[in-house]
């Protein structure tokens, strides 16, 4: 593992949430000099922002603080201000698996938007932590690279599919993910590498998840294979995924991790308990695939919790099994 020196960092400035102007309305970070960076390198930092904004569910309370990140330097800045002020901070990419209170985040979303990719002709691609996922599976595998095909189906991020060691089709992204650079919680930038024995990942479990010190992850470096059929491998995988998934409803994906070898798939337990389409408040299991539970509509959190609880009771009273969450809910 590798650790760079500090990164200097700009100040942050703060804004109102509907304030749609650069202004800068108050800084409290009184460590940050002016002269680490230009006024249009300042992260901007806003209060109150809607959470259910940032959630493919469409469901969360307002955030304390929130702050978009484009570059290492802003989320580096970011992450000292949030430590400096000790404010818990969250990152967040499209928010495709997380679930936030209805009462909001008590304390700062870092949300990444670092979007540069370099890639070396060869298959070897190094993707910022905001890249979308899903664009990343479609270009490598129009380049005839494979190994991210499924990624096309994703609507997350690099970031969040590192953090989540997201995967589909028999694929992960662990497989093809040669070293990870992330920020710690002192500002340090510091690189896990695969080779090295790293980055030990398993189903939806990567390293980032139990990391006490983890800021944020800033890039990923994938190295994929030449693959004559990555593209039509891609598409089929899509379109098998339009017909079994509602993709066009308000969700965060499979809401529970499979049970494992020898167990059905958690959307068939839960069809083959009878829970399809039931419905709490404004959250309801999808009559398509019964691992995703979808926002009708003015779903709150405490619906879709309420909704998780009685489909663990039903599954483990009808066949023994405890479903385990793979959505992650962040309390506030
Ligand atoms: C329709 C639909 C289909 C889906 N299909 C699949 C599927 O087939 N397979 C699958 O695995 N998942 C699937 N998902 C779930 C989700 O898209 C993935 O888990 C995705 O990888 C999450 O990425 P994200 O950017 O949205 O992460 P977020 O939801 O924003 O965050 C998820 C977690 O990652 C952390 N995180 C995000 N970015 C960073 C960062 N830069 N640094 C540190 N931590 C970070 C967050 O703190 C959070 O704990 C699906 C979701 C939907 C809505």
């Amino acid at each position: 593992m590798a650790v760079n020196a500090r990164q200097s960092a700009p100040p942050p400035t703060f804004l109102g949430a509907g304030d749609k102007t650069r202004k800068k309305v108050g800084s409290l970070c009184s460590s940050c000099s002016p002269s680490f960076g230009s006024e249009d390198q300042a992260p901007e930092f806003v209060r109150g922002k809607l959470l259910s904004e940032l959630s493919t569910w469409g469901i969360g309370g307002a955030a304390r603080l929130f702050v978009e990140v484009r570059n290492r330097e802003q989320l580096v800045s970011s992450i000292r201000h949030c430590r400096e002020h000790n404010l818990k901070f969250l990152a967040l990419g499209k928010g495709s698996n997380c679930l936030f209170d209805d009462r909001g985040f008590d304390g700062c979303v870092i949300l990444s938007r670092i979007n540069d990719m370099h890639e070396n002709g060869c298959g070897r691609y190094r993707v910022g932590s905001g890249y979308p996922f899903n664009l990343l599976g479609i270009h490598t595998s129009k380049q005839g690279f494979g190994g991210l095909e499924f990624a096309s189906g994703i609507p997350g991020t690099v970031g969040g599919a590192v953090f989540m060691n997201a995967g589909a089709d028999g694929q992960e992204t662990i497989e093809v993910l040669e070293a990870v650079e992330f920020v710690d919680t002192n500002g340090q930038t510091r690189e896990l590498l695969k080779k090295q024995g790293e980055l030990a990942c398993s189903y939806r479990k990567s390293p980032f998840q139990g990391m006490p010190d983890l800021g944020a992850i800033l890039f990923a470096t994938f190295q994929l294979q030449p693959c004559p059929l990555s593209r039509d491998r891609q598409r089929d995988y899509l379109a098998r995924r339009k017909q079994t998934q509602p993709v066009n409803e308000r969700s965060a994906g499979c809401v529970f991790r499979n049970p494992g070898k020898g167990c059905q798939s958690a959307g068939a337990l839960i069809e083959a308990v009878g829970l399809k389409g039931l419905r709490i408040g404004g959250a309801k299991v999808s009559e398509l695939h019964a691992n995703f539970l979808i926002n009708t509509g003015g779903a709150k959190a405490s619906d879709v919790l309420s909704l998780i609880s009685v489909i663990k009771d039903r599954v483990r009273a009808e066949s023994g099994i405890q479903l385990e969450q793979e959505v992650r809910y962040i309390p506030y």
